[in-house]
C-alpha cells in the first residue's frame, strides 16, 4: 500500500528548500535529499524552490535562476520526494512570503543583519565590496518569513544555517511580544547528517556555484572521471605503504555513500596498515556511486522530457502552499493592528 498524508504522525511541520541556482548534487543528496525522503512519511513537509532567494545574488543574471527551477523540481522527484506527501512549491508565486518579509523587516536592524555570521562569510566570499544587494543582506528575514508562514517548527539545516534559525526566533519573539500572545511558533534545527560533503579535490565544500560538483544527472563517464581524479593521501605511494584515511576524500565518500559500514571500516583498517591501493578503493567507490546515480539519472531524464508535468507538480504544490500561508499573514497584520477588513 502506498503512503498517504494521513500516515504522517507528528504534529511538527518541516520547512526546507533550495535556491534555484543550479542542479542538485551529491552534497545535497547526503546533506538533505535523502533525509527529506524519509521525513515525508512522518511529517507535514514543505519544500520551497527558493527562486527569490536565488535572485538575491543573481539580480544581474536572472536566467541562472529561472532556468533552474524545473531542474530542481526534477531532482526532487528523481530522488523520491513524493508530491503527494510533500508540498513542493515556488517561493515567488506565494505572495504571503513577500508580504511577511516586508512586515518583519521593520523588526530587524541593519547592524543585526550585518552581524549574521553566515551572511558575513558569504558577503566576503562573493566579493560584493560596497555593492551588497539589499535583498542579499536581508535574506535571513525572508527565510524567517518562509519558516513562519508555514508554521514550521523543525528546520533541516547544515550547521552553516544555524544563524538563520536564531534570526527567525528573534523575529518570532518580537512579534509575539507585540501581539501580546503567541501568534507564531519558534523553530528548532534538525541538523543534517553530512553538512559539508567536500568536492572531489578535497579543497572546498561541494557547491553548485563553484563548478566542483558531481551532479545527480552525472553520466557514467563523468562519475568515472570524478572518482579517478579524487584526492587521496599524497604520502601513500606504494600499495604496501600505510595510508591516511583522514582527509582522504575517497574514504569520506565511502563513509557517506557506501551502505555496508562494517566493510568500510575493514577497508580503512587495511588501508592504514598498508596493502590496499587507491585503485581498489576508487573502484569500490565508483561502482557504489554508479549504482546510486544511475536510476536517479534515468528518472530525471524522463522527468525533464515532460516539462509540462513538472510545472503541473509545482503549480499544485504552490496552490496548496498559498492556502496554508494566508492565516499567518492575517495574524501578523492583526498584531500590527492593520487588519481592518
Ligand atoms: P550555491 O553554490 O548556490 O550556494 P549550494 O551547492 O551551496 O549552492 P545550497 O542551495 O546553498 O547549495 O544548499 C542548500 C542546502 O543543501 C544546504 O543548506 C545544505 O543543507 C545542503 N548542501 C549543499 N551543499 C552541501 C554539501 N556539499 N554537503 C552537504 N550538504 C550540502
Ligand atoms: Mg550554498
Amino acid at each position: 500500500m502506498s503512503a498517504t498524508l494521513s500516515n504522517q504522525v507528528s504534529q511538527e511541520k518541516i520547512l526546507t528548500g533550495d535556491r534555484a541556482t543550479g542542479q542538485l548534487h551529491l552534497g545535497h543528496y547526503v546533506g538533505s535529499l535523502q533525509q527529506r525522503v524519509q521525513l515525508q512519511h512522518q511529517y507535514h513537509q514543505t519544500i520551497l524552490v527558493a527562486d527569490m532567494q536565488g535572485l538575491t545574488d543573481n539580480g544581474h543574471n536572472p536566467k541562472k535562476v529561472s532556468s533552474n527551477i524545473l531542474n530542481v523540481v526534477a531532482d526532487y522527484l528523481a530522488v523520491g520526494i513524493d508530491p503527494a506527501l510533500t508540498t513542493i512549491c515556488l517561493q515567488s508565486a506565494i505572495p504571503a512570503l513577500a508580504e511577511l518579509s516586508m512586515f518583519y523587516s521593520n523588526l530587524v536592524s541593519i547592524s543585526r543583519l550585518e552581524r549574521n555570521p553566515t551572511v558575513k562569510n558569504e558577503i566576503k566570499s562573493k566579493d560584493f565590496g560596497r555593492s551588497i544587494p539589499a535583498g542579499f543582506l536581508t535574506y535571513p528575514i525572508s527565510q524567517a518569513a518562509d519558516i513562519t508562514a508555514f508554521n514550521a517548527t523543525l528546520i533541516p539545516v547544515g550547521d552553516d544555517q544555524l544563524p538563520m534559525i536564531e534570526q527567525t526566533n528573534e523575529i518570532v519573539r518580537k512579534l509575539n511580544s507585540i501581539a501580546n500572545k503567541p501568534i507564531l511558533k519558534e523553530c528548532k534545527p534538525l541538523l543534517s547528517p553530512v553538512s559539508r560533503l567536500p568536492s572531489t579535490d578535497g579543497k572546498n565544500k561541494m557547491s553548485k556555484s563553484m563548478g566542483n560538483a558531481i551532479l545527480l544527472s552525472a553520466t557514467e563517464r563523468e562519475i568515472k572521471q570524478a572518482v579517478r581524479a579524487m584526492y587521496t593521501d599524497p604520502g601513500h605511494l606504494q600499495i604496501e605503504d600505510p595510508g591516511k584515511v583522514e582527509g582522504n576524500v575517497v574514504f569520506t565518500y565511502l563513509d557517506a555513500f557506501y551502505p555496508d559500514k562494517v566493510y568500510v571500516e575493514e577497508l580503512k583498517a587495511q588501508y592504514r596498515a598498508g596493502g590496499l591501493g587507491d585503485g581498489k578503493t576508487k573502484a569500490i567507490l565508483e561502482s557504489c556511486l554508479q549504482e546510486l546515480i544511475q536510476p536517479i539519472r534515468q528518472r530525471r531524464e524522463k522527468l525533464m522530457s515532460d516539462k509540462g508535468q513538472l510545472v503541473e507538480v509545482l503549480k499544485t504544490g504552490t496552490e496548496r502552499a498559498k492556502d496554508e500561508t494566508g492565516d499567518v499573514l492575517n495574524r501578523v497584520k492583526n498584531a500590527f493592528g492593520l487588519k481592518l477588513f
